[in-house]
């Protein structure tokens, strides 16, 4: 069912504390916590806790939710102070894009110039 925790999901064992993650914040709804592999000084992945797939199923499903993430995500920025110059909320969707885990996360990056277009 959606939003139900999934037994094959990393993120979700994250959520659950099976998996260890350096988590920065948290809210009764959402998670943040630094990735494992950052592409920038500052990389945190937001995620809910509740499993939706993508962030498009998210914001359908639960738009209060995908709303949380994002206020989680400038919260993130400020902790970080890297709101100015500027930072990038990423949410990759599907495999093409470069999506590697299924449950719906921002990522948050900063504390570096930031390219655009993206690669
Ligand atoms: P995606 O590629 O799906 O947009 O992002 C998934 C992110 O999760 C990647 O940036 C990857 O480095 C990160 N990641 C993968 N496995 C782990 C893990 O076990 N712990 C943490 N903290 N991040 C992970």
């Amino acid at each position: 069912m959606a939003g139900e925790p999934r037994a094959d999901c990393l993120f979700c064992k994250i959520v659950a504390g099976e998996v260890p993650a350096t988590i920065v914040k948290e809210s009764e709804a959402a998670l943040a916590f630094r990735d494992i592999n950052p592409q920038a000084p500052t990389h945190v992945l937001v995620i809910p806790r509740a499993h939706y797939p993508d962030a498009a199923s998210l914001a359908t499903a639960a738009p209060e939710l995908a709303a949380e993430v994002l206020r989680l995500a400038g919260d993130i920025a400020a902790d970080e102070k890297i709101v100015d110059p500027g930072y990038r909320v990423v949410f990759n969707t599907g495999p093409g894009a470069g999506q590697t885990v299924f449950h719906a996360h921002a990522h948050v990056l900063g504390g570096r110039g930031l390219e655009w277009p993206p690669g």
